[in-house]
């Protein structure tokens, strides 16, 4: 019923010349877009090519943040509807390293978000707990936080048809990941407090898994019943990695 989806998140790789290598050799090898969606979020300045060596493919384009604002004297930003403009389908909101690096909290993750969806982009909302939080078996409650805060700000009508990707920050680009019944604990009960905001339309939602997705362990994770896809960091820099993951979706 949910259609995977496997995006890969770029973060701050590569000049020109590789981006569009590594778009068109993800164009040529991806697999039927019945069986699963893609996407690639290369960085703000490679957009326009990426999108020219996907022209005509099924692999779709994303951004790696959004302005909160419209538009206007925003020195250094980057509207929502400048990524829609460029060919974006997608933008991830809220990844850990803006939330940790950059001043990315709840509620200005949350007016990305609704940037995004005023733009017709569809968000890719990342959630997840450090490792304390973990150890401190506050997972659930952060994440529940997390979400809690763009309803807070979008309503459940202001969701659309937004992905939620959970993202444990101690599995990011750490080479350890979570294992898929960790993974399918935290998914379930990210559609559980969905629920309690969307009703039965929770169970339309996709929730990708992030962090040190592999092509030796990404069926594994996809295949419990709530892992709708994976949002790769490190393992989307190389398109025979990438295209093994979407494979494996
Ligand atoms: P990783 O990154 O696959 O390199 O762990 C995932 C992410 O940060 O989106």
């Amino acid at each position: 019923m949910r259609h995977p989806l496997i995006a890969g998140n770029w973060k701050m790789h590569g000049l020109r010349a590789h981006a569009q290598r590594l778009a068109a050799e993800v164009a040529s090898g991806v697999p039927a877009p019945q069986a699963v969606e893609v996407a690639i979020c290369p960085p703000f300045v490679h957009l326009a090519d990426a999108a020219a060596s996907l022209a005509g493919s099924a692999v779709a384009l994303g951004a790696q943040n959004v302005a909160p604002e419209a538009e206007g004297a925003h020195t250094g930003e980057v509207s929502a509807a400048m990524l829609a403009d460029v060919g974006c389908r997608f933008v991830i909101v809220g990844h850990s390293e803006r939330r940790q690096h950059y001043g990315d909290d709840d509620a200005l993750v949350a007016r990305r978000f609704r940037q995004a969806r005023e733009a017709g982009l569809v968000p890719i909302l990342c959630v997840g707990e450090t490792l304390a939080e973990r150890e401190a078996d506050a997972t659930a409650t952060v994440v529940a936080r997390q979400v809690d805060a763009v309803f807070a700000a979008v309503g459940a009508n202001g969701f659309g048809d937004a992905v939620i990707a959970y993202e444990p920050v101690w599995a990011i680009g750490t080479g350890r990941t979570a294992t898929p019944e960790q993974a399918q604990t935290v998914h379930a009960a990210l559609r559980d407090r969905l629920a309690g905001h969307l009703g039965e339309a929770a169970a339309g939602v996709r929730l990708l898994y992030g962090g040190s997705m592999k092509p030796d362990n990404a069926a594994a994770l996809l295949s419990m019943p709530d892992v709708d896809g994976g949002l790769i960091g490190g393992a989307s820099l190389k398109a025979e990695d990438f295209l093994a993951i979407c494979r494996a979706a």
